[in-house]
């Protein structure tokens, strides 16, 4: 019996992923639909952000660590 399709590299658990971003919350973040305002101070913004800014999508963010 010499059926040795053995020639792989070795690999003893060491698959390197791709790095990723913290997904869950990012994600949770970019499903959001667009609604026309802020999602988090509500203020008035045209239809395709969620966020008035960086600052406010941080802060969405952090709460919904929190809320996790
Ligand atoms: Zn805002």
């Amino acid at each position: 019996m010499g059926t040795t399709q053995e020639n792989l590299p070795e690999n003893d658990g060491n698959v390197e992923l791709p790095a990723a971003p913290v997904m869950g919350a990012v994600l949770a973040r970019q499903a959001l639909p667009p609604k026309g305002s802020c999602w988090y101070c509500e203020k008035p913004l045209d239809s395709v952000r969620r966020f008035c800014g960086k600052d406010c999508a941080d802060s969405f963010d952090e709460e919904a660590e929190y809320t996790r």
